[in-house]
């Protein structure tokens, strides 16, 4: 089969791979459709250990059961499924929980084990999802990137809010602001430093859409919401200013979450947390609940994807990805490859 293989640090190719085959417990999934993350990115830009070659990298899928293997029930070949990006283990007390995704010994698709840019993916049952007909290979790939704004939004109390502020218009961030329109956010605002992709977010809905380079974004905010800030701010970048502006733009009483993993220290004003009871939450990858809400937003067509998705053929892969760790392109935010 043909895959999409990062031999070595700083090298990308597509070449041919032997087929995997499943393990019990597990199935081998025809690949359909399959997002290239930012995350993938720049741990090949920055020879990340996370993601330590030899790798078939990829951890937003979906497909058709293409081969089941022993002990598995639920699912037969030919199938439609999506794919969790997290492999949780079942047993720790995090998954007895329900909480699988913040599972002690969890694994991801795509870094210690082969993952979805390739025809063919061996993949745990547990993993699986089943993908109604009305939900495209196109939209099925993208379930997971949807269901982080889905977890990000469900960890909050907000209900009806009236001002949110999605900080980032990349993909998780248009994600989480057609999430938050679909939840009933009267006014949403959208904050990033490239103006294309504020332009898209406007066409999503985003109003008014600023830009750091040219607005003061926190003053923005406040004039805006008669000088009370956001009831909810999501900062979907991560970096140690995104969050700072974050918690000076929300409301009193009002909540952030944190979704971005740009830096890590990150300095911030103890005083509007504590005398504004301002609430910060972090939020990290999804819940099997959240990919279900995911492909439900995607059935009744809550999500837009045509101003800013573009899918490529697998063969074109190797391309696609240096230029988007290279060069991001102008005239698309998210790409996924068609194997
Ligand atoms: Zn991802
Ligand atoms: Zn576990």
């Amino acid at each position: 089969m043909k895959g999409l293989v990062y031999p070595a640090w700083d090298q990308l190719e597509v070449r041919d791979v032997p087929e995997p085959t499943p393990k019990p417990g597990e199935v081998v999934v025809r690949v359909a459709a399959v997002g290239i993350c930012g995350s993938e990115l720049e741990g090949f830009a920055t020879r990340s250990p996370r993601r330590p070659p030899p790798l078939i990298m990829g951890h937003e899928f979906c497909g058709e059961v293409a081969e089941v293997g022993e002990g598995v029930s639920g699912y037969r070949v030919g199938d439609r499924v999506v794919v969790n990006s997290v492999i949780s283990c079942g047993q720790c007390e995090e998954c007895r929980d329900g909480q699988t995704h913040l599972c002690r010994d969890r694994e991801v698709f795509g870094m210690k084990r082969p993952g979805g840019f390739a025809e063919l993916c061996a993949v745990p049952v547990s993993t699986l999802l089943p993908l109604p007909e009305k939900v495209s290979p196109v939209q099925g790939a993208l379930v997971e990137p949807l269901a982080n704004g889905v977890h990000a939004l469900s960890l909050t109390r907000q209900r009806f809010p009236e001002t949110v502020v999605v900080i980032g218009a990349g993909t998780i961030g248009l994600m989480t602001l057609q999430v938050a329109k679909a939840a009933g956010a009267l006014r949403l605002v959208t904050v990033d430093t490239n103006d294309r992709r504020l332009e898209v977010a406007h066409q999503l809905g985003a109003e008014p859409v600023l830009n750091p380079r040219r607005d003061a974004v926190v003053a923005s905010v406040r004039d805006f919401t008669r000088g009370r800030g956001a009831d909810l701010v999501v900062d979907a970048v991560g970096a140690a200013e995104t969050r700072r502006v974050a918690v000076a733009a929300t409301r009193p009483g009002g909540e952030t979450v944190w979704l971005g993993l740009h830096d890590d220290p990150t300095q911030l004003s103890g005083f509007d947390v504590v005398l504004g009871e301002r609430k910060i939450t972090g939020s990290y990858a999804v819940t099997p609940r959240d990919l279900r809400a995911a492909i439900g937003l995607f059935a009744h067509g809550k999500v837009e994807l045509t101003p800013w998705v573009r899918p490529f053929p697998l063969t074109e892969g190797a391309r696609v990805f240096r230029e988007l760790v290279t060069a991001p392109p102008e005239d698309y935010i998210k790409a996924l490859l068609l194997p």
